[in-house]
């Protein structure tokens, strides 16, 4: 297959399922082979052990960099829009588990993004970045003092120089080649702008970073490629080197499909009261067979379950307890309405802790990330 026919589009809702066309087609690579070297400085998380961190671009040199006490910062960039859910919640793990590397944690509020692209309106996405999106990141483990949240509007002027300079080094064909011949004027302003994100804490006014660490789902690749390339033009000028990435699986929706924040069917949000959480968890779709004798006949299906995703990627931290999950699952010895209450009991559980952190940290998030005047 032609590289040109495999075009993944980072402004669509659809899911990038084919995710071994990513090691084919664009060069990532399997995230287990950095594995071993990464288990010499620190246990990895589960994201990673368990292949939902599946792919990587340069994760050795990070590596390499840790080692070297060379300085690491690690970038994310948030689009406010709809609540946040536990398909946005796997980014905030991994920022929190960096951050305890001593790796610098940057978060870019994409409210220019949501304003140009997304057609969504300045008020309602700064709102849901201060109420609703920046509480939770806080209430998850990151660190309000050692983390650099700032909205894309509302940055220091080198970080829009950026901007400018990197228009000069790409062309409109390249952006199309990219991004596909649907290439309106704000896509152009948002690519450049999400690689000045990604670049900017390279840059002696934001910390001077070696290198720049960008943990995200397989759609966002298409900026990274541009962002790599734009690094290599501007080396010698600005001294600007290739981000690292590494690649995540996204969530099924409770209902199958996508989990997506346009669809409040399709997933449990930080702030869903729990017994309401709980409920819209009773109602997703499962692995399970049409009855309970065929389930002790055929098994279940955990690799098509969102409820066992639920447990694999947040609830279920232990890795034989999920081992045990799964093996009786696909022996039948485990039908979905004793692992959906058993999950319940995990789910309540966390939202309970979560949502009372949740309430201290929305004061917080106002002091410590600046309001855009308009
Ligand atoms: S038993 Fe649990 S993991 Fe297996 S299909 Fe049912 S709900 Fe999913």
């Amino acid at each position: 297959m032609p590289i040109v026919a495999f075009r993944i589009d980072p402004w669509s809702s659809e899911a990038v399922k084919e995710y071994e066309k990513l090691f084919k087609y664009f060069g990532i690579r399997p995230f287990k082979e950095v594995l071993p070297e990464l288990r010499k400085l620190a246990e990895p998380h589960l994201l990673m052990r368990r292949g939902i961190v599946f792919g990587h671009r340069d994760f050795d040199r990070v590596l390499e960099a840790i080692k070297n006490n060379k300085r690491v910062a690690i970038l994310t960039g948030l689009m406010p829009s709809g609540r946040m859910h536990f398909g946005h919640k796997m980014v905030i793990d991994q920022l929190v588990y960096y951050q305890k590397l001593g790796i610098d944690v940057f978060v870019a509020i994409a409210d220019i993004e949501a304003y140009a692209v997304r057609k969504k309106s300045r008020k309602e996405v700064i709102d849901l970045a201060l109420n609703e999106y920046i509480p939770n990141y806080l209430a998850l483990g990151l660190d309000p003092e050692k983390t650099k949240i700032y909205f894309q509007s509302n940055h220091r002027t080198p970080y829009y120089r950026l901007i400018q300079m990197f228009s000069r080094k790409v062309t409109i064909a390249e952006l199309k080649a990219i991004y596909g011949e649907d290439l309106e004027t704000a896509k152009i302003l948002a690519a450049l702008t999400q690689a000045a994100d990604i670049l900017h804490p390279q840059l002696p006014e934001f910390g001077g970073y070696e290198l720049v660490l960008v943990p995200v789902g397989a759609d966002q690749d298409p900026h990274l490629r541009l962002t790599r390339d734009l690094a290599d033009r501007f080396s010698n000028e600005l001294g600007l080197t290739r981000p690292a990435s590494t690649y995540h699986r996204f969530m099924s929706g409770l209902q199958g499909g996508k989990m997506s924040s346009s669809n409040p069917e399709s997933y449990i949000a930080l702030s869903d009261p729990p017994e309401f959480a709980v409920k819209k968890l009773m109602n997703a779709l499962t692995g399970g067979r049409p009855t309970a004798a065929e389930q002790r006949r055929l098994g279940g299906e955990p690799e098509k379950c969102p409820v066992y995703e639920l447990n694999a990627y947040h609830l279920v931290h232990d890795d034989s307890e999920l081992r045990e999950i799964y093996e009786k699952c696909k022996e039948g010895k485990l039908l979905c309405g004793k692992c959906k209450k058993e999950t319940a009991e995990r789910l309540k559980e966390f939202l309970k802790a979560h949502q009372e952190k949740l309430e201290q940290m929305k004061e917080l998030s106002s002091k410590i990330v600046p309001r855009p005047r308009f």
